[in-house]
């Protein structure tokens, strides 16, 4: 379940905001001001964050440009919500970061086709579509992962793991982004717990000799790769 971050000071528009995602199966956390905002994404990243401009202290603007300039929320896809329609501020809103802008008022429609689209771009594991490297097929809606006739058993943990993976590849992630983006939590958990989970999926992926595409990069991290062969341990 995909989850927004709502930061929006104006509580009968938050509030409708949220019922409208929860109804279409969003996870919704509210934040009043830009303080609230910062302690909720300092525990856990959000999927995306719908941040309204005007915020009573730090503007919507102020607080995306401060997430874009950090290396752990640079890539935090961000929504801004705005009661302005003039062109030279969807600029700036831009500017700061933010990789859409919506207009109020805003139908409920539209808001969500902004949000998926915007998901689909920045974080495809957020979405249920099945995903396919090299024959190796994960399908979140069915949670079932294949390659040909092969029937794969994973746990939860390495199903997310692969899944997101899967949906960045090529890329190396290092520990502390893997527990921010697959357990979402990268203050609590050591990162030895992500070795571990790796070497559980490299054995679940076994039985389809597909061990191999999960590759250790030394010093950095872990990526998933189309290249990768197997190598004679
Ligand atoms: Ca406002």
């Amino acid at each position: 379940m995909p989850t927004v971050l709502v930061v929006e000071d104006e509580a009968a528009i938050a509030e409708l905001i949220a019922i409208n995602l929860r109804h279409a199966g969003f996870e919704v956390t509210l934040a009043e001001n830009a303080d609230q905002a910062t302690v909720a994404v300092d525990a856990v990243l959000p999927d995306l964050v719908l941040l309204d401009w005007m915020l009573p202290g730090q503007s919507g603007v102020a607080l995306a440009r401060r997430w874009r300039a950090d290396a752990r929320t640079k890539e935090l896809p961000i929504i801004m919500l705005t009661a302005r329609a003039d062109e030279t501020d969807k600029v700036a809103g831009l500017d700061a970061g933010a990789d859409d802008y919506l207009t109020k008022p805003f139908s409920t429609q539209e808001l969500l086709a902004r949000i998926r689209a915007v998901l689909r771009r920045r974080l495809p594991e957020a979405l249920d579509s099945a995903v396919e490297v090299s024959g190796l097929r994960l399908d979140p809606s069915t949670r079932r992962v294949t390659r040909g006739a092969v029937d794969l058993k994973l746990g939860p943990t390495e199903f997310r793991l692969l899944h997101f993976l899967m949906t960045h590849p090529e890329r190396v992630h290092s520990r502390a982004q893997l527990l921010d983006r697959v357990w979402g939590d990268h203050v609590f958990i050591e990162e030895r717990t992500v070795d571990v989970h790796v070497k559980r999926l490299r054995e679940a992926l076994q039985p389809a000799q597909c061990a191999h595409m999960i590759e250790t990069v030394r010093g950095a991290g872990y990526r998933l790769s189309q290249q990768a062969v197997a190598q004679t341990a």
